[in-house]
């Protein structure tokens, strides 16, 4: 008996090491965010590049329902809020629950545990998703008082437009001034953005909104993901970032195909970046999703050959269509499934271990 025990220990011994019983979290998490962007807009930008993206490499794929506390079509400040936070809130709510009490974000978290943090959108970076990750306010209108916000943070990297609400402002704060007295790099070009690899960056690509990619503002997402994961990497305890493919949903207000699908591309190429990085370092989690669909686009006719796709829409506005979650790395298989969009928050914490 005691030497049947024995054996048992030592084959346990050897077939577990402790390290392997131990659930793998990644070391770092990236949220990737079309905005707006439902299985339609994702299916117009795979026809336009003639039947393949980036984005089926990929190897977990799941739903989410993205309402709101008080609305079945959720606009992007609660949604962003149910991922950075995971609670239901009100439409307009940027990181505060129901009763606009601040709730604590997924980047903050990171922060405090060392890691470093980053947000890229291609709008203003006081814009409702990137927001909700760094600032807490009752209403997403309140550019000025998001941008203070990010005052309060000791955030490495964000790229996006918004550069009058950290400059020009009503209470006559400069913010720009404040950041350069912060360390930070402040970069007013994308050939800025792509000389700086390390140290803080804060990078202003526009005063307000940054243009559509096909009005001027062209292949800057790109740029903008390697510039901020090369500065983020450098951490050796990781990071979290939240890149967000911001102005597929104003291709969706706008009821316009062909901006959709430039968007879409744009963003698929981001999201190439992304992937790339991630199968090198082999330690990060990245997930992509939308916060809502936007248009009730549909497709009604295409070519795989020519990538030429006719869109029709139902809406000029959100809808509340079930969400396609995607993920690659360790952690990615928790995003099986349909849930809540709270639950994004939930597993990205669990996945990297802060719960
Ligand atoms: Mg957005
Ligand atoms: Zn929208």
């Amino acid at each position: 008996m005691k030497n049947i025990i024995i054996v048992c220990i030592l084959f346990f011994a050897l077939t577990e090491s402790p390290a392997q019983q131990k659930t793998k979290h990644p070391k770092n998490i990236i949220l990737m965010i079309g905005d707006g962007m439902g299985t339609a807009q994702i299916y117009a930008g795979l026809t336009a590049k003639k039947g393949t993206l980036n984005l089926e490499q990929c190897t977990a794929i799941g739903f989410h329902k993205s309402q709101s506390s008080d609305s079945y079509v959720t606009d992007s400040a609660a949604g962003a809020t149910a991922f950075a936070c995971g609670e239901k809130t009100y439409n307009g709510a940027i990181g505060v629950d129901v009763n606009k009490k601040a709730l604590p974000t997924i980047l903050e978290a990171a922060e405090k545990k060392g890691l470093s943090t980053g947000l890229v959108a291609t709008c203003s970076i006081t814009h409702a998703t990137p927001a909700c990750f760094i600032s807490h306010q009752p209403s997403r209108s309140l550019d000025e008082a998001i941008a203070h916000d990010f005052m309060a943070t000791d955030i490495d990297v964000f790229i996006g437009g918004g550069r009058k609400f950290f400059e020009k402002r009503a209470d006559g704060k400069n913010l720009v001034d404040s950041l350069k007295a912060k360390n930070y790099q402040i970069a007013s070009s994308i050939q800025e953005v792509k000389n700086i690899n390390k140290g803080k960056l804060a990078a202003f690509l526009a005063d307000e909104q940054q243009p559509k990619f096909s009005d001027g503002r062209g292949d800057q997402l790109v740029p903008s993901t390697e510039t901020a994961l090369a500065i983020l990497s450098q951490n050796k305890k990781g990071f979290f970032a939240m890149i967000e493919g911001s102005q597929i949903d104003w291709g969706g207000h706008a009821n316009d195909t062909q901006y959709i699908i430039n968007e879409m591309v744009d963003f698929d190429n981001a999201i190439g970046k992304v992937l790339d990085f991630a199968k090198k370092d082999g330690n990060t989690l990245v997930i992509i999703t939308a916060d809502h669909e936007t248009g009730g686009f549909s497709l009604i006719n295409g070519n795989m050959k020519t990538g030429e796709v006719t869109g029709k829409f139902t809406t000029g506005d959100h809808t509340g269509v079930m969400i396609p979650v995607f993920a690659y790395g360790p952690g990615a298989e928790k995003f099986i499934g349909i849930y809540e969009n709270t639950a994004i928050y939930h597993k990205m914490m669990e996945a990297i271990g802060f719960k």
